[in-house]
């Protein structure tokens, strides 16, 4: 062999085995690395769940359950499988006896993330794009990123007698509620946007949402957009000439407006303009638990007067406990206040939080309400009812 041909095939297998060992360890990453992730972000500390009695076993199997907010799409696991890690898939639903999950929709996320003060030009989302390959469309664009999300809840609703439906209408709902009394083994999703910087100042994207199955919009996540101020953002203002206008463009939709992560200006400036109910999907009460993205008296009077819905998170800085029991306490706090119809379970599931339990266990909060001596009446409105009741007044007809 002369030197030049050794040389030639010392380059060429170099080559061939550099190629080798990139496909492997792109084999692994973009496999094994995207629930990796989701497991370190999403734990269950369960020195947080508690022994259930029989009565609320028997009492759980009885309730319409509906939780106002998990992020379970952000971290592209398949939802169709029972997975051993995070807070949600569709057979833990199931098992939980969850008759309603809102899934909601992030798209950009500030690094470091602080509960105040963040400013919107850093993003961790798109390493998750890049990890679970949303596509190129999706690196440069949040509202793609939105869409891609919404086509895999759509596509697990798509199978027709299938255990998952999506509903966006009265309609939906009320077939979905025929089709459960005679098969428990099915559940059903809501989809939501959290944070409307998704909408990238583009009126038109509200139409493209509503028609991709958004029905619910989540003004600010955790920095100020656009549309309105949040109450993790640097200004904390309020509620913008183009927010007005996507407010005026969903109500034309009949989509739902969540004040859930918005800034106390933006909140009253809201319910201001608006007429209609909102919901603050995910929170805690300051009463209960104080801290400044929680809400206080004030807010929760004025929710109540307009008829709105407040979801009680599980997670520490909701409740500032680690179990149902403090969950139930904020959910007391708020019934105290102003009645038990406008108190709801606002989960957080899956939003990079640690909570006592996931899906599955959500006797645990049942077991703590009949605990926090709430009469069964009470209990099933802050389980479901009030949630139902609210779609079934505001979603589209049909
Ligand atoms: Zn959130």
């Amino acid at each position: 062999m002369n030197r030049k041909r050794r040389v030639r095939n010392i380059i060429f297998f170099g080559l061939i085995s550099t190629l080798a060992i990139v496909t492997v360890l792109a084999t692994v990453i973009f496999s094994f690395a995207p629930s990796f992730v989701a497991k370190r972000f999403n734990p269950i500390d369960s020195s947080g769940k508690q022994p259930i009695s029989e009565a609320a076993q028997t009492l759980h199997k009885t309730l319409a359950i509906a939780d106002l907010h998990a992020d379970s799409l952000l971290w592209g696991g398949d939802l169709t499988k029972l997975t051993h890690y995070g807070h949600v898939d569709i057979p833990r639903l199931i098992q939980g006896h969850v008759a309603l999950q809102v899934f909601t929709v992030v798209t950009k996320v500030p690094a470091p993330l602080l509960l105040e003060n963040n400013d919107d030009r850093s993003d961790d989302i798109t390493k998750l794009a890049v990890l679970q390959r949303w596509g190129i469309p999706a690196l440069f664009s949040l509202a793609e990123r939105a869409l891609y999300q919404a086509k895999r809840l759509n596509a697990l609703a798509s199978k027709a007698h299938g255990p998952f439906k999506l509903i966006t209408s009265q309609q939906d709902l009320s077939d979905y509620f025929v089709a459960s009394q005679q098969n428990s083994q099915i559940t059903a999703g809501l989809l939501g946007l959290e944070g409307a910087h998704a909408l990238e100042g583009k009126l038109e994207n509200v139409d493209r949402f509503y028609q991709a199955g958004f029905r619910l919009i989540g003004l600010a996540h955790f920095f100020d957009n656009d549309v309105s101020g949040s109450a993790h953002g640097i200004k904390k203002g309020g509620l913008t000439p183009f927010g007005q206008e996507v407010l005026q463009r969903m109500e034309s939709h009949h989509m739902i407006i969540d004040l859930a992560h918005a800034s106390a200006q933006t909140i009253d400036e809201v319910l201001d303009f608006t007429n209609n109910p909102i919901l603050v999907s995910h929170t805690g009460v300051r009463g209960n638990c104080n801290n400044a993205r929680n809400l206080n008296d004030r807010q929760i009077r004025q929710i109540a007067q307009h008829h709105g819905l407040i979801g009680i998170g599980f997670w520490k800085t909701a409740t500032c406990g680690k179990n149902a029991t403090a969950i139930a306490r904020a959910i007391r706090y708020v019934t105290d206040l102003v009645g038990v119809d406008y108190v709801a379970l606002g989960s957080d599931f899956d939003g990079a939080v640690r909570l006592p339990f996931d899906a599955a266990a959500m006797v645990q909060v049942t077991n703590a309400l009949l605990i926090e001596n709430f009469s069964k009446q009470d209990i099933a409105k802050i389980m479901g009812l009030n949630v139902l009741n609210f779609l079934q007044a505001l979603l589209p007809e049909k």
